[in-house]
């Protein structure tokens, strides 16, 4: 029941963005390219719901109640009041999630797998989805020691995943949001501008603007970063041959 709860915010969420993205666009694109564009990320993005749904939600289910039986997660060290620890929780976690990203960027193995969400050559709200599954499952496996240590319960984990989702297809979307709103979001979260710097195909900029929902992280880490996004060129130079925009050449990225 929960489970689709939150599945059928998440489509409502992404069907939101890719209408938004036909009626205000930013860049315009041929409704074809950007169909099949579309399609190959969404496909992608299934793939990688149903191995982790089917093989791995029984071990995080697990890891969070290993965490409650044995409290020794930072949320149990003082007796704080519940809506405290939940938000200590969220704000936690949002914080690994920046520290997970940035070694995605900076371990050189990791890099060759979070390169196929990089090497997308026209960002828009399906880029969200696409991951390749190996970053998907070390991302899960490092989840379930990252739970205990914090001792986030379901219920954190479920209302962190309820907002993530929304917050990260909107800021991959290709919609025009006027600068004022843009800069007045990403004040608290991360804003579309602020996330098209990260897939920008200029390194210093690919290495900037980690975060996921807060991007406060990002300040704090010296790692925030701006641009005029209009003449921004998306992608990986070593990856622009369409070769490896196939669903076959985003499997075989890590290797290349
Ligand atoms: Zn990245
Ligand atoms: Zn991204």
């Amino acid at each position: 029941m929960l489970h689709s709860t939150v599945l059928m915010i998440q489509v409502a969420a992404l069907g939101l963005c890719l209408w938004l993205e036909s009626v205000v666009p930013l860049f315009l694109r041929e409704p074809g390219q950007r169909a099949q564009h579309g399609i190959r990320n969404v496909v992608i993005g299934l793939v990688n719901g149903v191995v982790l749904t089917g093989g791995f939600s029984a071990l995080v289910l697990a890891a969070v109640r290993w965490g409650a039986v044995h409290p020794v997660g930072l949320l149990h060290w003082a007796s704080l009041p519940p809506w405290t620890e939940r938000l200590i929780g969220f704000i936690a976690f949002d914080l690994w999630m920046y520290l997970w990203h940035r070694a995605n960027h900076n371990v050189s193995w990791l890099w060759r797998f979070h390169r196929v969400h990089h090497s997308d050559l026209a960002v828009d709200v399906t880029t969200a989805l696409r991951f390749h599954l190996g970053e998907m499952i070390l991302s899960t496996l490092l989840r379930l020691a990252v739970i205990p240590l914090l001792g986030i319960t379901l219920g954190d984990l479920v209302l962190y995943e309820l907002i993530l989702q929304p917050v990260i297809y909107f800021h991959h979307s290709n919609i025009a949001l006027p600068e004022r709103w843009d800069r007045l979001m990403r004040l608290a979260v991360v804003s579309p501008n602020m996330h098209r710097v990260h897939h920008s195909d200029v390194p210093v900029e690919t290495n900037s603007n980690y975060a996921s929902v807060f991007s406060v992280w990002d300040r704090l880490g010296c790692t925030y970063r701006r641009r005029d996004v209009r003449t921004i060129h998306y992608g990986l130079k070593e990856f622009l041959q369409p070769q490896w925009q196939t669903l076959v050449g985003l499997l075989r990225t890590p290797m290349a």
